[in-house]
């Protein structure tokens, strides 16, 4: 059980964060969400975890981008819910592209969202999970942390330094009761993971199942999607007992993709 622990979850909107904030919400944690979205989706997600947790659901509408923003969602976090427990980088944005066409406005956006927002709010939180004697940092990475696909220049870099990021403050932390850790998933089912589907299967002029399988999952040997829950299973399981141990590690959760 969370009981008595607080967590920020960045892009908690929707899709994966939304998942974690949930999981943790039903392990008895405070959860303070964070991302865009249009006024009704993010007061559903509010009311969602409010449901759980009770009272009001912490959020922040800080735009990740922003190094200043960054600082400022974590002094609201622990200005709001007394202290934060359990950080998790989530937010995420992709772009696809070849390299030579690959615009520099993209790559800077992807840089500063997915690796540097990292850098920043883990700054801001470590000073007092020390003072405090506790703390559990989980960055959401990729398998585009481990290995590359072509086409995802700046997804792909920012995945792997989100790797190196983790594995650094893990070894930093090391001798305290605080742990850094990577979650590396696969194809995740998200409303815009599975909308690429039917425009995949029309194109190569194939079912949605062929294009499911041996297109877009391609190199996801399970054949099937990642479910979200399975993502905040790991999460849930990074903050629990008998966890400490686990440091610095990049945990896959992608239906043996990197093992392939
Ligand atoms: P999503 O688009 O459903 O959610 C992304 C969240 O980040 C949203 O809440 C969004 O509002 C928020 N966000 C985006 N830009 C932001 C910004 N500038 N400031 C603040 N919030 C911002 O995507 P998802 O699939 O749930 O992805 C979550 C994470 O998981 C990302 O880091 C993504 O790279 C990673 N991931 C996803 C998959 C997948 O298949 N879906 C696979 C591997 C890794």
């Amino acid at each position: 059980s969370l009981k008595g622990r607080t967590a920020l979850v960045t892009g908690s909107t929707s899709g994966i964060g939304l998942a974690i904030a949930l999981a943790f919400a039903r392990e008895g944690a405070r959860v303070m969400l964070n991302g865009f979205g249009t006024p009704e989706a993010i007061a559903a997600a509010r009311s969602e975890v409010a449901s759980i947790q009770g009272g009001e659901a912490p959020y922040s509408d800080a735009d990740l981008s922003n190094p200043a923003a960054v600082r400022q969602m974590c002094a609201d976090a622990a200005a709001a819910m007394g202290q934060v427990d359990i950080l998790v980088n989530n937010a995420g944005i992709q772009f696809v592209s070849p390299v030579e066409e690959f615009p520099e406005e993209k790559w800077d956006a992807i840089l500063a969202i997915n690796l540097s927002s990292n850098f920043h709010a883990i700054k801001a939180v470590l000073p007092t999970m020390r003072e405090r004697g506790w703390g559990r940092i989980i960055n959401v990475a990729s398998a585009h942390g481990l290995v590359a696909s072509p086409f995802k220049s700046a997804y792909v870099t920012a995945k792997h330094g989100v790797v190196g990021l983790t594995k650094t403050v893990a070894i930093e932390v090391a001798r305290t009761p605080i742990t850094c850790n990577a979650i590396c998933p696969g194809f995740v089912r998200t409303p815009l993971a599975e909308a690429q589907v039917a425009p995949l299967a029309q194109k190569h002029g194939v079912s949605e199942e062929v294009a499911l399988t041996d297109l877009l999952l391609e190199k996801q040997p399970s054949k099937r999607w990642v479910e979200v829950e399975e993502v905040a299973g790991m999460a849930v399981y990074l903050c629990g007992p008998n966890s400490g141990a686990v440091n610095g590690a990049a945990l896959s959760v992608d239906g043996g993709w990197t093992a392939s």
